[in-house]
């Protein structure tokens, strides 16, 4: 089967380096699926999953805004913050959410409650790949 190149980098160092079936991430304008051979581009990324396909079995990254850059044989995933499942504390993800929640709740300016809303998505993003959830 063929495959394709994919490399997942944050500001803290690099987080998936391997050959994958197919990549599927969330870009700003819905998902987008990356099979060998596509054509070049470069797309911004939302707050949400990466599923990397390999012949039986799929990982999930969670990844926090940044770009996928697709070239034939490669993709590499510039992102804020990106952790796979298996390194996600979930409590920490869990508590995040529930500090933001009770951010929404109190109503404050629209900055806080914009910095919340984001917050609430990143914790949430990593409670459903943590739970596979996606
Ligand atoms: P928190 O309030 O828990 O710090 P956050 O959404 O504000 O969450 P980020 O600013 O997105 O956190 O990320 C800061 C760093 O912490 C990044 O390196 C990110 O990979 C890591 N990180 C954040 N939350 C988790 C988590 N639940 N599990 C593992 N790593 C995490």
């Amino acid at each position: 089967m063929k495959t394709i190149a994919v490399n997942i980098v944050t500001p803290d160092g690099p987080v998936y380096d391997s050959e994958v079936s197919m990549v599927i991430g969330v870009t700003a304008t819905g998902e987008m699926g990356v099979l060998p051979g596509h054509i070049p581009t470069v797309a911004p990324l939302g707050i949400g999953a990466i599923r990397l396909k390999k012949d039986n079995s799929t990982e999930l990254v969670a990844v926090n805004g940044g770009f996928l850059e697709i070239r034939p044989e490669k993709v590499t995933i510039l992102a804020q913050s990106a952790e796979l499942a298996t390194d996600i504390d979930l409590p920490r993800a869990q508590e995040a959410a529930r500090r933001a929640e009770a951010r929404l709740q109190a109503n404050k300016d629209e900055v806080d409650f914009k910095r919340a809303e984001l917050a609430l998505k990143r914790a949430m993003n990593r409670i459903n790949v943590y739970e596979g959830n996606i």
